[in-house]
């Protein structure tokens, strides 16, 4: 099944069942607090915290997302992309508990001939929320489910709220177990990749008050009007379906890896950390086309800046894989040939999207073969000296001299097995920063420059240790 197959049989389901089919909003998120829109429910925000009444009782998408906080899992997990597509049904007072988990019992395992996905039930476990006897006998009832395969979790992971007064719930979540291949027969609370989680239903029931943490809040209330939230997974579903191990390689995403492993001849499959940098490459070439398409560019701050570090890790990933020109023109075209039969626009607006994709490119390359020489003498220099730490000065004159990232500095040593002595660079671009306030005028050079590292470490705090489907302590219903 292709992935666009899995997505039409998503719509025509939930269509065919009284739902508004709304089509994708930008990835770029209305709400300020929000850099990108994480997860399905984003646009239907209004409809779900009762501010604005909802213009239809039911909707479903296929939702583009962008999670940054994903990033460091990219490659390494068979699941997590950087960019993704969240199918999403959703009941604004409408349908509650029975009903969701029904519809999507059904559409799970009705066989793809009648236009399911035609999952083997066997396949399938779920969690609830430890307190939640209601879905628990729901699953029994509906799914035939046997005990042993409904899992009982605690706050932490199954119940959802923003973090702030307002709209919550329990959450059950659906798993696919991919067999003992790929880790002990422990069920989804094992959290290992054999239990892939596909599909997250969130059942919004409770109006919370007081919260102090994510597991401690008070519950005030039973909402008047419940409501139904789900996402699901459409790149997990694909590579589930498509027989393959990961979501990079998916027919919307394995051609990017596979031109990687062309102009690098490096065979994928060959060697472990080279299979990382590949699917790193085909996760981060989508991201940056998805989010150039809905017109976000390169830039030192905000989603620019996001944009830019997943164009910069892919060039230095091809450069691990031994790549030192630009790659691109390849790169790209082949990610807007997988992806344009779903968003047509990668292809007519490819023009724009390729000339600042290709000037980022440029602009890199230089900056990398001139830092990179240094770095790579000062990791040799520390390491015959036997000393576990890069010195604070060479990131520095590094980043000052160079315009070479810290991020970059941190990653290289780190795959030379060295840390970077943060504290001393951190000090050294406050004394900087000093400097350079008390005689702005004169070095307006040095505060552009230093500009980017602010906003940087404004973004790793907003958004790399940010949102997980909205369930840390985001404030985007309050
Ligand atoms: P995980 O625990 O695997 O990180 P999650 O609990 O963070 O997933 P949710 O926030 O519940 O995910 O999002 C709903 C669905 O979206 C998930 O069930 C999964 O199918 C999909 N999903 C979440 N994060 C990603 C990602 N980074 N890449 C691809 N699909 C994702
Ligand atoms: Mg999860
Ligand atoms: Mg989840
Ligand atoms: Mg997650």
């Amino acid at each position: 099944m292709l992935t666009a197959d899995i997505r039409n049989r998503w719509l025509q389901f939930f269509g065919d069942r009284g739902h508004t089919v709304v089509p994708s909003a930008s990835l770029v998120s209305d709400d300020p607090s929000l850099l990108f829109v994480v997860a399905g429910m984003v646009p239907f925000i209004p409809y779900l915290s009762g501010l604005v009444p909802a213009p239809y009782p039911r909707a479903t998408s296929v939702q583009k997302v962008i999670r940054t906080n994903d990033i460091e899992e990219v490659g390494k997990t068979p699941r997590h992309g950087t960019f993704f597509q969240m199918n999403g049904n959703f009941s604004f007072g409408d349908y509650f508990k029975e009903q969701a988990i029904s519809y999507a019992w059904e559409l799970l395992t009705t066989s793809e001939a009648d236009g399911g996905l035609g999952f083997d039930p066997e396949d399938l476990w779920v969690t609830v929320y430890k307190d939640d006897d209601e879905a628990i006998a729901l699953w029994k009832k509906i799914a035939g489910l046997p005990d042993e395969r409904i899992q009982r979790l605690d706050k932490d992971t199954n119940y959802w709220h923003t973090g702030q007064p307002g709209p919550a719930g329990p959450c059950s979540e659906i798993f696919f177990d991919r067999g003992p291949a790929y880790g002990i027969d422990g069920g989804p609370a094992t959290d290992d990749d054999r239990y892939v989680e596909i599909w997250n239903l969130v059942f919004m029931q409770y109006q919370i008050e007081n919260v102090r943490s994510k597991v401690d809040f008070d519950i005030v209330r039973e909402l008047p009007h419940k409501n139904i939230d789900t996402g699901m997974g459409l790149e997990r579903v694909a590579f589930l379906k498509q027989g393959v191990d990961n979501m990079y390689e998916i027919d919307q995403v394995r051609p990017v890896l596979d031109r990687a492993s062309e102009l690098s001849g490096r065979r994928y499959g060959a060697d472990h950390e080279d299979d990382i940098r590949m699917r790193i490459i085909a996760d981060h070439v989508r991201s940056a086309l998805m989010l150039m398409s809905d017109g976000v560019t390169p830039s030192n701050e905000g989603r620019g800046y996001i944009l830019r570090r997943l164009m910069r890790r892919t060039i230095r990933s091809m450069r691990l894989l031994g790549v030192e020109g630009a790659t691109f023109p390849e790169l790209f075209a082949a990610s807007r040939d997988a992806m344009k039969a779903a968003y047509p626009e990668v292809e007519t607006d490819y023009d724009r999207i390729s000339r600042l994709a290709f000037a980022e490119e440029e602009t890199f390359l230089r900056t990398l073969s001139a830092g990179t020489s240094i770095l790579d003498e000062a990791v040799a220099a520390t390491k015959s000296a036997q000393e576990p730490q890069l010195k604070g000065d060479t990131a520095f004159l590094l980043h000052d001299t160079f315009g070479f990232p810290i991020d970059l500095t941190l990653e290289i040593a780190e795959e030379a097995g060295l840390s970077v002595d943060r504290s001393a660079f951190d000090s050294l671009m406050a004394e900087q920063r000093s400097r350079a306030k008390a005689d702005a005028k004169s070095r307006k050079v040095a505060l552009a420059d230093l500009s980017v590292y602010s906003a940087f470490r404004a973004a790793g705090e907003t958004v790399f240790t940010g949102y997980d489907y909205l369930d840390t302590d985001s404030t985007i219903l309050g």
